[in-house]
């Protein structure tokens, strides 16, 4: 599944819709007309959902000459995708500045594993930054070290440390920004440029900002992978992955899916495409009423520190802004002095808040994490805290009311202070 040839004439000669080939277009149009210029999607305004394991040959000859063409937007059989999966690609591709095409995966870490395991060989050395989302440290500590490749976790705010990293036999570089649970942002055009001098291929995980909020190609990195499961998916209902790259490396990322036996299907294909048609209006609202929060919460006496890169002031605000177009509803901040159970009042009293894993959904939701067991390099408490502000809460924004989130904020930490 990957990149489809576009065809825009509709079936009666008039074009439908062109303006996936006009590089002019700002991203909140392309969410809207992104995927739609394909042979498939004609007279309709989705594509419709193709279930298809068997695609069904004309005579023996067809099916010889299929065999010799392994091509996107070609039936071949379901493991290749349909149109639907198709169509979802081709809008991916259409948002991520220069990509050329994008492999869809059955969920987010497959999309990191799935891209590591297309660039990396046994024997090669993978550097992965501290902050990683833990299952893709898992993933350099367990399968990846078991079919011969090592790793080393290096501090991405320490480019020294970073370049003292490397060896010889360093092939590739997993990013990560902001930080996972701590949001630490680091220079990402400085880090790729230096794994691009040293022959190293740099694999971004950009699931925080999508490509509306940050573009990770232009910004020197090869590989940009997404969490689709998070804001394109949008509704908590769908779990999938994406990676868009240059032609060398989505060629080999789209080789090694299918070699692995990746699929997604159509259904998931579907709400995909029908998440990612309001994302930009939802990334925004998220965002502003994350900013409102962190304000709120920066200006408590029982917060030590809000992590929030949106938030003037706080860590890594100055390279957000200096390379973002955009943020999200996901940060976190850390209560000063209070303990584990003080921290579990307070999410244990929150009414709108849910409490569970992922993000990037409609419903806000809270989570409680400790940092220790998952950082090799990087300290917490951060240098220059208090060393009783540790317990931290991340906070995932949905579209409630601003007012209404802080007034269950309120009755948490009310809470808390009870106990
Ligand atoms: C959730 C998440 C993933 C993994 O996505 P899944 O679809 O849950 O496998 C990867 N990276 C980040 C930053 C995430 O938040």
């Amino acid at each position: 599944m990957g990149r489809r040839p576009r065809n825009a004439e509709g079936k009666g000669g008039r074009a439908l819709i062109m303006a996936g080939k006009d590089d002019k277009l700002s991203p909140a149009t392309r969410l809207v007309t992104g995927g739609r210029s394909g042979d498939f999607a004609d007279h309709v305004v989705n594509p419709p959902v193709w279930r298809a394991s068997t695609h069904l040959y004309a005579d023996c000859a067809a099916l010889r000459e299929g065999v010799k063409t392994n091509e996107d937007g070609r039936f071949f059989y379901g493991r290749r995708g349909a149109p639907t999966q198709w169509a979802l690609c081709e809008a991916l591709t259409e948002l991520e500045p220069g990509a050329y095409g994008t492999v869809l995966y059955p969920s987010g870490v497959a999309a990191i594993v799935g891209s590591l395991m297309a660039v990396l060989k046994a024997g090669d050395v993978l550097l992965v930054t501290d902050n990683a989302y833990d299952p893709t440290r898992s993933a350099a500590m367990g399968i990846l070290k078991r079919f011969g490749v090592e790793h080393r976790f290096f501090d991405p705010l320490d480019h020294a440390a970073y370049e003292a990293a490397f060896c010889e036999r360093t092939k590739a570089i997993m990013l990560e920004v902001p930080g996972s649970l701590t949001f630490e942002v680091c220079d990402i055009p400085a880090l790729a440029r230096i794994a691009r001098d040293k022959g190293a291929t740099s694999i971004l995980d950009n699931t925080w900002a999508t490509a509306l909020g940050f573009a990770g190609l232009s910004h020197g990195c090869d590989i940009v992978v997404t969490a689709l499961t998070k804001h394109v998916g949008g509704h908590s209902d769908l779990m999938m992955g994406a990676a868009s790259a240059g032609e060398r490396w989505y060629r080999r990322m789209r080789q090694t899916s299918q070699q692995l036996g990746h699929v997604v299907s159509p259904d998931d294909a579907a709400l995909a495409l029908r998440g990612l048609r309001t994302m930009g209006i939802r990334l925004e609202r998220e965002s502003a009423t994350a900013l409102a929060l962190a304000q709120w919460l920066e200006a408590r006496e029982d917060v030590a520190h809000v992590l929030c890169p949106m938030l003037p002031g706080a860590p890594g605000h100055e390279t957000w802004r200096r390379d973002f177009t955009g943020g999200c509803g996901l940060f976190s901040f850390v209560l000063k002095g209070r303990d584990d159970a003080a921290r579990c009042r307070l999410v244990d009293a929150l009414q709108l808040f849910g409490i569970g894993y992922s993000w990037g959904g409609f419903e806000s939701l809270a989570l409680p994490f400790h940092v220790e067991p998952i950082r090799s390099r990087m300290a917490w408490p951060k240098p220059g805290w208090g060393v009783e502000d540790r317990y931290a809460i991340r906070l995932s924004i949905g579209l409630e009311d601003p007012q209404d989130l802080i007034a269950d904020l309120e009755r948490g930490f009310a809470a808390m202070n009870e106990g």
